[in-house]
């Protein structure tokens, strides 16, 4: 048996991170971003000493599918010739005149990959090839299905025509390296089947291949997986459970690369992971077999050093993880107790009594997501208050201080419902997880996209409620008006998507434990006197497993569980959710279902395409359109902003707008963005009257 790992984490020191906003900010050259990336390079090669297979080009400055385009010289024209790294940088930062390239989730994770945009036909760049530097480390490499995958075709090529050339090019890249082995990542093969040119392609390499499916079981392709020339097969035993059925038919003769450690979740190996191992060898002989993470370990931090004791024991970060790796091999490792309790999840549907959805009686009523600007001043009081400097009487006067001028300004530009400003958190999850029992907070971080890392909590025992959460903030506010506050909540499948999920009980049980305790705290807010209740979910959707057969399950229990925050609203409370960062059409049916009067959606982008195919799939209540792209401190255009409630054909009353996400990440522009959004609704006003 032997070890090795499909991939680390860019986060040593965060020296990356530091290197490319420098560079951005001015602070440093381009060559401190070389230095960096070298010193994680030569940081993480030393990690793998042990290992018996080392892996190389498994991480980049930014990330691995942009990196993987542009050697493919896969750019947007409109960046023009990509000669620099800081040319390379704008793709996703975009620059003067020129938008960046979207982002989106990468399957079911919460990592972001920045979409190729393809112009024209692929091309092995001379400039930004790839290089490997060490034959005996495998080289990893997206492989051509995946890419394409992920890519927004913007020629006239088919995706048959596209495979052909861009495959060619893979092979003149893989043929040239030094690597003997390519780790070669296809787990698009489950979203997408495998091209039938794909062996053809595979035949062409003259070199060893790990073909490599992760984040679900290859179940439904197996056969034709099987039948691949490739040297071995490297699958997903934690995510993809069935594939342990497959191994009987397991081809005589090659290698098996298993992944049986869970690389995205920061429990201790489990007697779980034994049996599941035990099974394994019991059908692969030993001396083809490889174990290592079911993933790449980009989604746990690095390691545990800054973590207390109690947390270093429970448990393993990507480093621990290599050290458990070699100790499978060896024998000595001691698993932790796992005993899996099938907690039975309600039967009960719940839903609120009322039947109608809520309609608002202004036109195009306006509002916004939630969080207004987090200045330095917020983030520097709240540093101080957790370090003890200033008095919690003290903190509470000074958030007091933000909500009273953020509603001022609100009042001042017209919005029809308002919101408290969110000033409070530091994030969406982690404010509720700090105020919830049974999340454990952690120190390392891990990354999110490009430059920007996040600490998910671990959902360590059952979720409780100590005290009420967002209750003072959202009265405080309300007191401050005439006009309706929204109060504000992050829904239970986020809580638990964008967390450390627990492994002894199931996903599905996780949520409904959160939405007990939201339904506590709704109810709370509700008795307040605030009527307009979001519950953010934008996880919803990236949530959605990979594996087709378990969806069914995933979106009944998740959307139900959802309702459950609110099943016992009286009929005048008025359900809001957002939702962003996502590919909606697939969920259609469920969404319908989430029983909201009015949901917002992450649209700018789309220009309205969103809340055009939700009409169309027959969404029946109100939709907020996401009329400017908050991620940009650019100030759209009132002409570009009508534009997108103009082109949905819907009533009027049932159109909301706003911005397309919350506001945190803005500066004082985000005032100048509302100006302009509310001179676009008079504009729209107007045109009916
Ligand atoms: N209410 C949250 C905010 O405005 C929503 C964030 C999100 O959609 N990710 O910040
Ligand atoms: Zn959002």
């Amino acid at each position: 048996m032997k070890t090795t790992i499909l991939g680390l984490p860019n986060s040593y020191e965060f020296l990356i991170k530091k290197s490319v906003e420098g560079f951005w900010s001015g602070e440093n050259k381009e060559n401190e971003i070389i230095k960096a990336k070298h010193e994680v390079f030569s940081y993480n090669s030393d990690l793998q000493r042990k290992l018996d297979l080392q892996v190389e080009n498994d991480f980049d400055i930014y990330d691995r599918l942009l990196r993987t385009a542009v050697n493919f010289s896969l750019t947007p024209k409109r960046f023009g010739e990509i000669k620099t790294l800081e040319d390379y940088l704008s793709i996703p930062r975009g620059k003067e005149n020129a938008e960046a390239s979207p982002m989106v989730k990468w399957f079911n994770t919460n990592y972001h990959v920045v979409q190729p945009e393809i112009e024209k036909l692929p091309e092995l760049s001379a400039k930004w090839r790839l290089r490997g530097t060490d034959q005996n480390k495998k080289f990893a490499l997206i492989g051509p299905q995946t890419l394409l995958a992920y890519s927004i075709n913007k020629t006239n090529y088919s995706k048959e025509e596209l495979f052909k050339k861009l495959s060619e090019e893979y092979v003149k890249l893989i043929n040239q390296l030094p690597n003997k082995i390519i780790q070669l990542e296809e787990p698009s093969f489950l979203t997408e089947g495998i091209p039938k040119e794909y062996k053809s392609f595979l035949e062409k390499l003259n070199k060893k291949v790990h073909l490599h499916v992760y984040f679900g079981s290859v179940n439904e392709f197996a056969d034709t997986l099987f039948d691949l020339p490739v040297e071995g097969f490297g699958l997903d035993f934690v995510e993809g459970e069935e594939n342990l059925d497959l191994l009987k038919n397991f081809p005589e003769g090659k290698i098996l690369i298993a992944g049986v450690i869970n690389g995205r979740n920061v429990w201790k190996a489990s007697e779980k992971t034994k049996r599941t191992l035990d099974k394994i060898i019991s059908v692969i002989p030993k001396d083809r077999l490889y174990i290592s993470p079911s993933s790449s370990l980009l989604h746990v931090p690095l390691n545990t050093k800054d973590e207390e004791q109690t947390n270093k024991d429970k448990f393993s970060f990507a480093e621990e993880k290599l050290v458990e790796l070699e100790q499978i091999k060896k024998g000595t490792i001691k698993y932790s107790k796992l005993e899996f309790f099938e907690e039975k999840l309600p039967t009960k549907i719940f839903s609120r009594q009322r039947k109608n959805f809520w309609v608002s009686e202004i036109l195009y009523p306006t509002t916004t997501i939630g969080s207004f600007p987090q200045t330095k001043e917020v983030r520097r009081m709240r540093t101080s208050f957790k370090e003890g400097k200033i008095t919690n009487q003290q903190y509470e006067d000074f958030i007091k201080k933000q909500i009273k001028e953020c509603i001022t300004k609100q009042e001042e530009l017209g919005l029809d419902v308002l919101v408290h400003g969110e000033f409070e958190r530091n994030d969406m999850v982690q404010y509720f997880a700090e105020n919830f029992e049974g999340f454990t907070a952690i120190n390392g971080a891990v990354q999110s996209y490009g430059t920007r890392y996040v600490r998910p909590p671990v959902i360590t025992s059952e979720i409780k409620r100590k005290n009420p959460v967002t209750l003072k903030w959202s009265k405080y506010a309300q007191s401050l008006t005439e006009k309706p506050v929204k109060g504000m909540l992050t829904g239970p499948v986020t809580m638990v998507q964008w967390s450390f999920p627990r492994e002894d009980i199931s996903r599905e049980a996780q949520y409904y434990q959160v939405a007990k305790v939201l339904q506590e705290e709704f109810n709370d807010l509700v008795k307040a006197g605030i009527k307009h209740i979001q519950i953010d979910e934008p996880a919803i959707r990236e949530g959605l497993p990979i594996d087709k057969s378990k969806r069914e399950h995933y979106l009944h229990h998740s959307i139900n569980a959802f309702r459950n925050v609110f099943c016992e609203a009286p009929d005048y409370a008025i359900i809001h959710s957002h939702m962003c960062f996502s590919e909606f059409p697939q969920i259609i049916e469920a969404i319908k279902k989430m029983n909201v009067d009015v949901l917002s959606i992450e649209d700018s982008k789309a220009k309205g395409k969103t809340a055009n195919s939700l009409k169309e799939g027959g969404f029946p209540a109100s939709i907020g359109l996401g009329v400017y792209d908050v991620h940009s401190p650019r100030i759209a255009s009132v002409e570009e902003m009508v534009k997108i409630p103009l082109s949905l054909n819907l009533d009027p009353k049932k159109i909301w707008v706003n911005p397309d996400c919350g506001l945190k990440t803005r500066g004082e522009e985000a005032y100048k963005q509302l100006e302009k959004m509310m001179e676009a609704v008079k504009i729209l006003r107007e045109k009916l009257t």
